[in-house]
């Protein structure tokens, strides 16, 4: 038996698609249901009696859920998941006889927004400058240190940022939406109070919806990883069966930075919408990830590049366009 924490999230639901199609038994545990039925426990792995059930005759976690949150009011709580819940799970883990345990670190333990050299591959320090990068940080020490004293094996993977290529387009979208909408952009702005920003930001707005694309003080546009989730799914499958994982640090992701400058006005095209730009203050984001050490150990592919990614996304959005008509 296969535990998936975070089972109803976007990297979980799909691992947990892919682990039943191959015929293996999985269970799922979130604070919420998946909706796509099997077997799953609605509840938290930061309670002992909820994780107590689930770990019952399993042989493997994978610890997918976290509290991804930037704001400032979430700060406690994403500590009391991300770092003791990861505890409770290691822990308990480590006393019912799982024998490999793989974790979902992120970018943001180096951090790829800072980097202090490209391409950041795994030797980079670990320096993060977000609560949830630390987070992160905190929880691969715990799974070291494991690592380190236990008979558990264990595998941390350093995510990529990812999305289902259905966001893309999405305007609602949790991570498009204010990455490359400018009106979804301002209010996410004035969530976390950034109210500069968002003022600049209104300065652009041209009396209609717009996409944005963001560039830094000295006008060098973003550029960062987007990978598909079902890139991320395969990535996770290799660090559960792959005997070369156990003990490793990986980053999981595409095999190329997005250019947003080369990107915005593909999203142009295909939604009809202008664009405006952004030059934002500071050093703005560009970097480049190496995925060379999960590509050589594990045999890592790569296979939903930005521009197939985009053919989902477009029929995604023709969908919703439809369903709202129609409504
Ligand atoms: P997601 O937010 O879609 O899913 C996370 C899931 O964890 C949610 O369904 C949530 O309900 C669940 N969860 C939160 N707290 C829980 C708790 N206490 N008990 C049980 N379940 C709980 O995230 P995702 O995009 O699927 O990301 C998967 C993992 O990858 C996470 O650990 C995330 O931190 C990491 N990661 C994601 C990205 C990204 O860009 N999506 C980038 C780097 C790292």
């Amino acid at each position: 038996m296969i535990l998936v924490t975070g089972s109803a999230g976007r990297v979980g639901r799909a691992v947990v698609a892919a682990l039943r199609a191959e015929g293996r038994a999985v269970r799922g545990l979130d604070l919420r249901p998946s909706g796509t039925g099997g077997e799953e426990i609605v509840g938290s792995f930061e309670d002992a009696q909820a994780v107590a059930n689930a770990l019952e005759g399993v042989r493997a976690v994978l610890h997918l859920g976290a509290f991804m949150s930037w704001a400032a009011l979430d700060r406690d709580r994403m500590f009391e998941v991300n770092v003791a819940g990861t505890r409770r799970l290691l822990n308990a883990a480590s006393e019912t006889g799982v024998r490999r345990f793989v974790f979902a670190s992120s970018g943001e333990v180096y951090p790829e927004n800072r980097p202090e050299f490209l391409p950041i591959t795994e030797d980079h320090p670990l320096r993060p400058n977000s609560l949830y990068g630390l987070t992160k940080l905190l929880g691969e020490e715990l799974v070291r240190f494991h690592q380190r004293t236990g008979s558990m094996e264990t595998v941390i993977l350093r995510f990529s940022h990812t999305q289902d290529a259905e966001e893309l387009l999405d305007e609602e979208s949790f991570f498009s939406g204010p990455r490359f909408f400018l009106r979804p952009r301002i209010r996410q702005q004035l969530s976390f109070g950034n109210l500069a920003i968002a003022d600049l930001l209104r300065s652009r707005d041209i009396g209609e919806p717009s996409h944005i694309l963001a560039r830094n003080e000295n006008s060098r546009p973003f550029r960062m990883h987007i990978t598909d989730t079902r890139d991320m799914v395969a990535g996770v499958l290799l660090a559960l069966d792959h005997p070369k994982a156990a003990g490793g640090t990986f980053n999981l992701g595409a095999d190329e930075p997005v250019d947003f400058a080369a990107l915005l006005p593909k999203l142009c095209a295909l939604t009809g919408l202008p664009t405006v730009t952004v030059d934002f203050p500071g050093d703005g984001v560009y970097y480049h990830t190496s995925n060379e050490r999960i590509r050589n150990t594990l045999g890592f592919e790569a296979q939903w590049t930005m521009d197939r990614m985009l053919d989902d996304a477009v029929a995604a959005r023709r969908q919703r366009i439809a369903k709202e008509r129609r409504l």
